[in-house]
């Protein structure tokens, strides 16, 4: 679904967030009216959660901890549902593609079931769509059905990988993450990020990759801010119309790279 107009939140230090979505215009005689029905979430990570009992006490969160342009959003917008609360945020996957062929045949899972995504992106619902269009693709190169359910989970998990990089690398970032592991044999390992030394759980390694994916955003998006195309290239990477991989060619990769260096080590005197 498209975003429009937002305040993402970003992992550790910018935990709450705002984005809207408009769903369809209307007719309204009133002229202050923007004539748009359209879908307000207000959300956060790292369990900073705004209040849910009244639309009033929403606001005042808001008005504190967002930047002015949202509580007048808000403020100035006619109300058509009661609040939905949701305080279950997570990321959830299933790699089924390290089964092989011992992935029961005649049986697959798509969308949610295969992976489930923090909502926070608004990447399941196109996820869970090109599953789906995987799988009829699966079905038109007329494989034995034996095949199928081994072909399309090769294809599916890469969709999933796609969307899993998104959404999981700032959420490494969360001051309290809590990560559960289940491997091939079953066993599971919980971890959980904390300041209390007598917490039962050990404290998560963030993975090479992801430290470095993480760098790499945080200067992607303060490059994308005085570039077109980089600005472009990531909305068809959240948009899902190209891999995330695309943002890692050459040309933005040095770019980045400069502004990551020119700041610390403040280069930008020698070539400016
Ligand atoms: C708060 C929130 C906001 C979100 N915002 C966005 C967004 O902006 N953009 C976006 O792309 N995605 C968003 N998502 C994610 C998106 O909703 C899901 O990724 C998508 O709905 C997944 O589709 P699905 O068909 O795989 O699963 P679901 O939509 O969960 O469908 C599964 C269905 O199966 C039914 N079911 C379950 N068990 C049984 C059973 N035993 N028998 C029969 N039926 C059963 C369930 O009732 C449900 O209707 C959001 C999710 C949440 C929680």
């Amino acid at each position: 679904s498209i975003h429009v107009g937002g305040n993402a939140a970003h992992a550790p230090y910018h935990n709450k967030g705002f984005l809207t979505t408009p769903i369809r215009q209307i007719k309204s005689s009133d002229e202050n009216s923007l004539g748009l029905i359209s879908n307000f979430a207000v959300y956060c990570v790292n369990g900073e959660y705004p209040p849910n009992d009244s639309y009033e006490n929403l606001l005042e969160w808001v008005k504190e901890y967002l930047p002015i342009d949202y509580y007048l959003i808000l403020k100035s917008t006619k109300l058509l549902s009661p609040l939905l609360p949701y305080r279950r945020a997570f990321d959830d996957r299933k790699h089924v593609e390290l089964l092989g062929r011992k992935w029961p045949r005649n049986y697959v899972l798509v969308g949610d079931s295969m992976c489930v995504f923090n909502p926070k992106n608004g990447q399941g619902m196109t996820h869970a769509c090109r599953q789906a269009q995987q799988l009829n693709e699966v079905f038109k190169e007329k494989y034995q059905l034996k095949d199928i359910s081994f072909i399309y989970n090769r294809r599916a998990a890469s969709i999933s990988e796609e969307c899993w990089l998104g959404s999981t690398t700032n959420d490494w970032a969360v001051p309290t993450l809590k990560v559960i592991n289940t491997d091939i044999y079953g066993k599971t390992n919980t971890y959980q990020r904390s300041e209390d030394s007598s917490s039962i759980y050990p404290q998560p390694k963030t993975p090479l990759f992801m430290q470095f994916l993480q760098w790499y955003t945080y200067w992607l998006i303060k490059c994308a801010a005085q570039s077109g195309e980089l600005t472009t290239a990531f909305i068809h990477v959240v948009f899902q119309e190209k891999s995330p991989y695309s943002l890692l060619q050459p040309k933005f990769f040095f770019k980045i790279l400069y502004a990551s260096l020119s700041h610390n080590f403040n280069l930008s005197k020698f070539f400016d």
